[in-house]
């Protein structure tokens, strides 16, 4: 492999002949630049024929270095280590870590770009809700939009939808989800619910704001939720949420549901009765005829909690749509597309939930998140919770290994060893088929995101550099269109992103 790291110039050519399609036409200095070819194949196990497709090299990162340090250091060192295309800020978050500090008591956040209220209707939040303080009077997408561009850098404005209720900013607490006992919710597996029309509005307000206010590429929502149903049974790689406080009864979403023919109340009734169940379960009582029966008895008894789950999975896909479409109607060349949650990778229920097929419709691009080395300690999570539930007849090799069955892996680690060792770049190759073939025949383009020291906990699998050479090896045999180096530059080892930066170049995606 090659040490030899790109000139700027270099760099920005590479960035012109790996053509961000849309999103670069608009950028002069790249639409200037002569359509290099990528450099010929010099391996023969390069997977050169998916790598020649290659359009986008992401980089999700945080907003206080965008705020506070020099911006040509922190873009050159993106191109030169990795090639990257395009920069995916977390643009509007109450987070403190996608904001990029510690947490803290009293933490705000909200928009690190200016909120223009003109695109704001029919929402309680006010501009200092929106707002963020943390920075002063620094506009961060302002900023770092044209310093990006000079690199050869495209922004997609990074919405990764709030799990927490912001304590600091009481006006969002009307937009959360109430739970079946009539609670509103403050954390995940609640959140904002996409059947409040506050929220809805509030949303498209943004990102309309985003289309008319900034010189974007594109804009990443994503919503790291699932069913209602789904959360009470355990079946979630954030396991051991409780089982009362897993989906929406709010006036909005009872209307919806009346209007669909549901039951409410018999749904209301049946999340109880899982809600019992589950908590028994935990307390180590098995039901009389086990865990599959007792389960399976609980849908046959309260259809209407299947109804509810469809209820939520399908408001979620309508507010998607509705996004792509406000967005589109500003200006048809923003790519939109979606951050798709790694429980995806543990379950074949959300699976069932998320069909890429039926999101071609409303999405330029999917973001799968494949991270493998977390991927480990993440499934054992999901597997002891599901062992709650649905799995609680097997112990927890026999569940894992019906799981790897039906999610097709092959020859990834036992239960003992899972959290230790990660999944393998194999999975990260099926995964990123699968959702290729998921939208075949279509435009919707796959990035899948990969595992750059994404933290895990002592002991765990850890990345290496050979680690991340083999997965943007696997994102390209797999087929995918793009990459989406993850999940934070801030947290990535030097040595890391030039693995990432060193696989690109064998592969001719960026220049040697
Ligand atoms: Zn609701």
């Amino acid at each position: 492999m090659s040490s030899h790291l790109p000139t700027r110039r270099e760099a920005l050519k590479a960035a012109a002949a790996a053509g961000i399609t849309v999103a670069m036409s608009r950028l002069p200095q790249l639409a200037a630049a002569p359509a290099t070819p990528a450099p010929a194949p010099t391996r023969p196990a390069a997977p050169q024929s998916f790598a020649a497709k290659a359009s986008m090299i992401g980089m999700p990162i945080s907003i206080a270095p965008l705020a506070r340090q020099d911006l040509d250091a922190l873009f050159d060192d993106m191109r030169q280590r990795a090639g990257v295309t395009a920069l995916f800020p977390f643009a509007y978050t109450h987070e403190p870590h996608r904001c990029g500090v510690p947490p803290a008591a009293g933490f705000h956040g909200g928009n690190y770009g200016i909120p223009h209220l003109q695109y704001y209707h029919d929402t309680p939040l006010t501009y200092a809700d929106m707002r963020a303080p943390e920075f002063g009077d620094v506009d961060v997408l302002a900023r770092v939009i044209p310093a990006a561009r000079k690199h050869g850098i495209a922004t997609f404005a990074f919405i990764l939808e709030d799990n927490v209720r912001p304590a600091a900013v009481p006006h969002w607490e009307a937009l959360y989800t109430v739970d079946h006992h009539g609670r509103r919710s403050d954390r995940q597996p609640g959140g904002p619910c996409h059947n409040n029309p506050y929220y809805q509005a509030f949303t498209l307000g943004l990102v309309e704001d985003y289309a008319r206010s900034y010189e974007l590429g594109g804009i990443m929502w994503g919503s790291e939720r699932q069913s209602g149903l789904l959360n009470a049974l355990n079946l979630s790689q954030s396991n051991g949420v409780d089982p009362g406080r897993t989906t929406c009864f709010c006036e909005f979403c009872q209307k919806k549901g009346r209007d669909l023919g549901i039951d409410v109340e018999r749904a209301r009734q049946g999340f109880g009765e899982i809600e019992k169940f589950v908590q028994a379960s935990r307390a180590g009582e098995r039901p009389r005829d086990g865990y599959f029966t007792a389960t399976w008895r609980l849908l046959l008894a309260y259809p209407e909690v299947l109804a509810w789950a469809n209820l939520w999975v399908s408001s979620r896909h309508a507010l998607q749509a509705a996004i792509y479409r406000k967005v589109k109607s500003v200006n048809p060349a923003l790519q939109v597309g979606w951050h798709v949650w790694h429980n995806l990778s543990f379950s074949p229920f959300q699976r069932a939930e998320e069909d890429f097929a039926g999101m071609t419709a409303y999405a330029d691009f999917l973001r799968p998140a494949l991270y493998n080395n977390v991927a480990g300690s993440r499934f054992v999570s999901f597997v002891d919770g599901a062992r709650h539930s649905v799995f609680g007849d097997l112990p927890p090799d026999a569940t894992l290994e019906v799981l790897y069955q039906q999610l097709n892996y092959h020859a990834e680690a036992p239960h003992a060893h899972l959290a230790a060792t990660g999944l393998s770049a194999d999975y990260i190759e099926r995964e990123t088929r699968r959702a290729v073939d998921g939208v075949g025949g279509t435009a919707t383009q796959i990035w899948p995101g990969i595992d750059i020291d994404v933290p895990v906990a002592a002991g765990a699998s850890h990345c290496t550099p050979e680690g991340v050479q083999a997965a943007v090896n696997a994102v390209f045999r797999g087929g995918a269109q793009g990459i989406i180096l993850s999940r934070n530059y801030t947290e990535m080892k030097p040595e890391n992103l030039a693995a990432a930066g060193a696989a690109l170049r064998e592969l001719g995606v960026i220049p040697r």
